[in-house]
């Protein structure tokens, strides 16, 4: 009466932007007509290209993550548990009552780079395609906002043009604000591989904390937070001095290089290092690898990205690679690596407020023109929606009136906490959808929607070398849970848009998204997807992982190039970007940028003497909604603490473990308390602590609480690494 079926699926990490491919074992039982599914084994995919059969502790133990327990089972309002009809007719209906009242910009969604790019591209359509507000936003915006806006100055589009293979081939690899041993350990095993196989590659580390990843280093420059600006516009400036400058590709593929090597060249060597407050015999070591190097590439992350001067950052770097002709070509290039799983899915549908959908922009009259007669909608917004910290704004002076937040927890992981709380707390209305119950923000939502998680969602997300993988659903969903793509879907139908939002598969989805990125594009806009236009279902379901663009030419190489093939129903995509030398811009050069140098925004003074920078810890994600669930997970860093060097812990009379209380200008009342551990990898008169610990776990260690509203002028990312605060023992 008992019979098993054992099978094998193929899907993706949901973790980190490295998107490792993983293969799991089911065994189906089937005992006296009761069906059930087991998960026996889970072990990184030998043929996913980002990690061929490699795993890092998170991605081995995701099974550890996927148990009923903890989960959001039913829909609720106020508390109240109900069947998705009513939730659903009153979300639509708050909805159009508010719109009605105030306009399409008193409502918002704020969503998530853990949703699937379909997921994504349905909400995006509703906001921006039917209700007609821009207001559609993602905790992306905490991530790798700035590297978009740096590469749409640089390229004139999102494009990020290297991929994993060029961290091997490269002969120099530069990691800024990236402590990838950490977060992207899958990336950081072959950087490690590659230098062991190339011993004279050359690896420098700039960060100020001495980090895992430093292990790897020839040279590490602990520079002081805030000043990679300065660094790399030294950097500028010395290929200028030594002659590195590749004049032809300057002078044929570049524009206004002479404005930013007027605003570089008083970062001499030694300017930089006394600028920077690292050694000059670092400085020049690192600089002169690169001048004379033929292949950099520049991996950063985070630490560039979160800043007030993000933009700037990533531009500074991008400069010294369009000054040394050291992008387009293998083992070169500005590689900015994303946090989140599917954070550059987001980018492509739009699902950050200033964009609008496969990589077009807003304000651009042609885009949205275009937008609106592929979607059939003359809703579609024209106007910026609002960034995520302007966003909570909107919600706390009362613009905003109704907030749908999707996969997320702003609570924890948005800067300053006390606002986002009085935000949520004085919102006419809060929808949160998310697959666990363990979230902060919860507390504030009026209808909770429980949503499918990771092993029982279906569709596609985007890695941080623009590979698109399919996520495959492993399990049925737990209890009443429903995909994010149905959930947004049913709420659009129910306000009325039966015809643009009646989808039935992540297939369908797909194929529109595909549909409108190839839409009257012709080779004009970076992000195209016309040769996965059409696929069937099953084609669909057997899509291997492929780099975008994948352009109708592509299509066509199936028959001409056939070792070019993922597989025989499958065109090959693009491995590197600007490859011909021809960007995105209007004259379709690069733009240098000038880059004038700014100090961080919150400075330290007498009141608040300390540096804090934050980060992940090794084995943690986010707010730990999934870690948290692995004891396993937990054993590498059990709780959160302050890390100090000794002797500013001495000057403090401080001893290792003492609880110590933090403050900053931001919350004056509610001081964040953690332990004390010394470490000497801290530069003096800074500490650091991890991102992942909240109220939900333990109280007072909200870290967030710490940090202000700054943020970059451009992408609106909030600077999350860099606080005044002051430190007292309990
Ligand atoms: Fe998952 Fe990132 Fe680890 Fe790969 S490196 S297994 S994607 S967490």
């Amino acid at each position: 009466n008992t019979s098993f079926v054992a099978c094998s699926k193929q899907s993706t990490c949901p973790y980190c932007g490295v998107g490792c491919g993983v293969d799991v074992d089911l065994l189906e039982t089937n005992k006296f007509a009761n069906k059930s599914l087991e998960a026996t084994n889970l072990s990184g995919s030998r043929e996913h290209p980002a990690n061929f059969g490699r795993l890092c502790v998170k991605g081995t133990h995701l099974l550890e993550t996927t148990s009923p327990e903890g989960r959001l089972l039913v829909p609720s309002v106020n508390g109240r548990e109900v069947e998705w009809d009513e939730a659903t007719d009153l979300i639509a209906q708050k909805m159009q009552d508010t719109i009605a009242k105030h306009g399409p910009n008193s409502v918002a969604f704020y969503v998530s780079g853990q949703l699937l790019t379909e997921d994504y591209y349905v909400a995006n359509k509703l906001m921006k395609g039917f209700i007609g507000s821009g207001n559609i936003d993602t905790n992306s915006r905490l991530c790798m906002s700035s590297a978009v806006a740096g590469y749409k100055r640089a390229f004139g589009a999102d494009a990020v043009p290297c991929n994993y293979e060029d961290l091997e081939i490269a002969d120099v690899l530069v990691l800024v604000g990236s402590n990838a041993a950490w977060t992207h350990p899958v990336l950081f095993q072959r950087m490690e591989q590659a230098k062991k196989r190339k011993p004279n590659m050359k690896v420098i580390v700039v960060d100020p904390r001495k980090t895992a990843t430093a292990s790897l280093a020839d040279i590490a420059l602990h520079i002081k937070p805030g000043t990679d600006t300065i660094l790399f516009n030294g950097l500028l400036n010395y290929l200028r001095e030594t002659e590195a400058l590749d004049q032809a590709f300057v002078k044929r593929h570049t524009n206004n290089f002479a404005d930013s090597i007027r605003c570089a060249e008083s970062y001499t060597v030694d300017a930089v290092s006394e600028l920077c407050d690292v050694a000059r015999e670092s400085v020049e070591t690192f600089y002169e690898a690169f001048a004379t190097s033929k292949r950099s590439v520049t991996f950063y992350s985070m630490g560039v990205n979160q800043s007030v001067s993000g933009v700037d950052n990533a531009n500074a770097i991008i400069n010294c690679h369009l000054a040394s002709g050291q992008i387009g070509k293998p083992g070169c290039g500005p590689f900015s690596i994303t946090g989140q799983p599917n954070a550059m899915g987001g980018r492509e549908v739009g699902g950050l407020a200033n964009m609008l959908a496969a990589h077009m922009d807003i304000e651009n009259p042609q885009h949205h023109d275009l937008v609106s007669r592929f979607w059939h909608s003359s809703k579609v917004t024209s106007s910026l929606g609002l960034k995520a910290v302007d966003m909570f704004d909107a919600l706390e002076s009362g613009q905003i009136k109704f907030i749908w937040i999707m996969a997320t927890n702003p609570v924890v992981s948005m800067p300053n906490r006390q606002k986002v709380e009085r935000a949520l707390a004085q919102c006419e209305f809060v929808v949160v959808s998310d697959c666990v119950a363990k979230n902060d923000t919860l507390a504030f939502a009026n209808v909770v929607l429980p949503a499918t998680g990771w092993a029982e969602k279906d569709g596609t997300v985007t890695n941080s070398e623009r590979r698109i993988s399919r996520q495959r659903a492993l399990f049925p969903p737990t209890g009443k849970a429903r995909h994010d793509w149905q959930i947004i879907s049913e709420v659009g139908v129910k306000m009325g848009f039966e015809k643009a939002f009646s989808y039935s598969s992540p297939a369908e989805i797909f194929d529109e998204h595909a549909a409108l990125s190839a839409f009257e594009n012709k080779g004009s806009r970076d992000f195209d997807l016309a040769g996965l236009v059409g696929m069937t279902p099953s084609q669909y379901e057997q899509l291997s992982p492929i780099q975008w663009p994948v352009r109708w030419s592509n299509k066509q190489d199936i028959q001409t190039a056939p070792e070019r093939q993922f597989s025989a129903a499958q065109p090959s995509g693009t491995a590197r970007l600007f490859t011909d030398n021809i960007f995105f811009t209007h004259n379709q050069k690069a733009n240098f940028v000038p880059i004038i140098p700014k100090l961080p925004e919150q400075l330290t003074c007498s009141e608040f003497p300390f540096v804090l920078n934050t980060g992940r810890s090794r084995d943690h994600w986010h707010t730990m909604t999934r870690t948290g669930n692995s004891a396993r997970l937990h054993q590498h860093t059990g709780h959160a603490e302050l890390n100090l060097h000794p002797f500013d812990a001495k000057a403090l009379g401080i001893k290792e473990h003492d609880l110590l209380a933090l403050h900053s200008v931001n919350n004056p009342d509610e001081p964040v308390i953690l332990p004390a551990k010394f470490t000497r990898n801290q530069r003096q008169g800074e500490c650091f602590a991890p991102i992942h610990w909240s109220k939900a776990w333990s109280s007072h260690v909200h870290i967030a609480s710490l940090f202000s509203n700054a943020r970059d002028a451009i992408s609106g990312q909030p600077e999350l690494k860099h606080a005044a605060i002051n430190i007292t023992k309990v």
